[in-house]
Formats: structure tokens, C-alpha cells, sequence
């Protein structure tokens, strides 16, 4: 018996074809390409940064702001002031 899945586009109920699919139709996988290339742009100016960059800019974030957060929230912090730029 094969597993129905939720479309996370349209959210409407869909019976893959193949075991990776996730997305209902051609339409809704258009849709989300979309949406993914709009965030990358977004955050293209982050991403191409070095990592060995964006760890020392942590570092030093951390030191000035007397904090210590992790890569994944100081890209939580990038990605939310990305997304109030205009
Ligand atoms: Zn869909």
C-alpha cells in the first residue's frame, strides 16, 4: 500500500509515484523552485562568504555582543535581517 503525503505547496493529500517525491505535481515543484531561488538571492550576499569568514565574524560577533551563539542561530540572525532588507 503506498503512502499518501501532504503537498507542502498546495497542502492538498497526493499518493507519490517515486519514493523521494515530495512535492504533488510539476506546478507545485515550479512553485517552490520559486520561492527557494527568491531566498537565495536574499541571502546570495551571506552565502558566498567563506565559511572560515563567517565562523570568524561569529567570533567576533560573540565577543563584541558577549554572546555565544552557535553557526546556525548567527545564520538565523543573518537570514531574518536579509529578509527585512529591501
Ligand atoms: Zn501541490
Amino acid at each position: 500500500m503506498k503512502k499518501e503525503k501532504i503537498c507542502p505547496v498546495c497542502l492538498k493529500v497526493f499518493v507519490p509515484t517515486g519514493h523521494n517525491q515530495k512535492i504533488c505535481s510539476k506546478e507545485c515543484a515550479e512553485i517552490r523552485h520559486r520561492e527557494w531561488a527568491k531566498m537565495n538571492r536574499r541571502a546570495s550576499k551571506y552565502r558566498s562568504k567563506d565559511l572560515d569568514n563567517v565562523l570568524k565574524e561569529i567570533a567576533e560577533y560573540n565577543e563584541r555582543t558577549n554572546q555565544h551563539i552557535s553557526y546556525g542561530q548567527y545564520m538565523g540572525l543573518i537570514y531574518s535581517k536579509a529578509g527585512v532588507e529591501k
